[in-house]
């Protein structure tokens, strides 16, 4: 039949996405991206990590490929290079004093598999020791996914992280697994503000609503709120003014690969 026939090559190219992903990880295939986070007054105040893969000359999307890894168990292996590769752009960074003054944080993306994984706490000291990165400036960034796992475990495992010095936010803040009384009893630095909320925020009084309600339980716990996918100058004044001055979205700019991200850096010296 024509359905079996799409789910036959549907499984085959998700195969073969596979296979490729493997040859990529081994290959060292990926590379970064870093999209600004900006304060209110258009400081740069960090910068998220995004992996690319361009496959047979075709950037694939990160939210399939970053599934199709953690589906063949390959996110640990991919995630760990994340890391590594992340630290040694912080570290050139530095070395280079490239970051300005108010940068406080990059921002790396943390799958549930990878964030559980034995090994995840040791690896991460060893690459920031390694490019002599002070945890401080990593934040680790999770989403509420996480918690359908044994809750202390994952409290313990973040209270570890922020023992040590890391950062660690909660990301697509509202789109998931809520677990409001919970929130309060983690010892987590940032909400991030889901980009489905921002985008409405002009037209559905709702979205609105959800954005008010996030930005109040975040000023609450006293956390750092961000707001992702911030498109528009209306956006942007519609959470500053309802207390939120942290954003990132292509209103200041797209993800930019590590030469593009320096020269937004250091706009003058070109
Ligand atoms: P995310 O963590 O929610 O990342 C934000 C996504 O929104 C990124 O998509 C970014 O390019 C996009 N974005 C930022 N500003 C705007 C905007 O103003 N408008 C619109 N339309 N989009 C905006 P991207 O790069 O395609 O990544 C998709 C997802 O893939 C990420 O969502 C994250 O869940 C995952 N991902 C990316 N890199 C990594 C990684 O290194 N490790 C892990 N575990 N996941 C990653
Ligand atoms: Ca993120
Ligand atoms: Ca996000
Ligand atoms: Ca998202």
């Amino acid at each position: 039949s024509l359905y079996s026939e799409h789910m036959q090559r549907e499984t085959q190219s998700k195969l073969s996405l596979i296979n490729d992903l493997h040859d990529a990880i081994k290959a060292r295939a990926f590379s970064l991206a870093f999209q600004p986070q900006l304060d209110h007054l258009g400081r740069i105040i960090g910068a998220e990590v995004l992996c690319r893969w361009q496959h047979r000359g075709k950037p694939v999307s990160p939210d399939l490929f970053i599934a199709a890894a953690e589906e063949a168990n390959l996110i640990v292996e991919l995630g760990d290079w994340v890391l590594s590769a992340s630290c040694q752009t912080l570290a050139r960074l530095r070395q280079q004093h490239l970051l300005p003054q108010g940068f406080e944080r990059l921002a790396i993306n943390i799958s549930p598999v990878q964030f559980l994984n034995a090994n995840f706490f040791d690896q991460l000291v060893f690459h920031i020791e390694a490019f002599d990165i002070p945890p401080g400036l990593v934040e680790l960034e999770i989403t509420e996914g996480i918690f359908v796992n044994d809750k202390q475990l994952v409290k313990s495992l973040i209270q570890r992280l922020v023992h040590h010095g890391f950062n660690v936010s909660m990301d697509d803040f509202g789109t998931g697994y809520s677990s409001l009384s919970y929130l309060q009893s983690l010892p987590i630095q940032t909400l991030k503000i889901d980009r489905s909320f921002v985008s409405n925020i002009n037209n559905s009084a709702a979205d609105a609503n959800i954005v008010d309600y996030i930005i109040q339980l975040g000023h609450s716990l006293y956390l750092d709120i961000v707001a992702e996918g911030v498109e528009t100058e209306q956006q942007r004044e519609y959470l500053l003014s309802h207390g939120c001055t942290k954003f990132q979205g292509y209103l200041f700019s797209k993800p930019l690969d590590e030469t593009a991200f320096i020269e937004y850096l250091t706009p003058d010296s070109s």
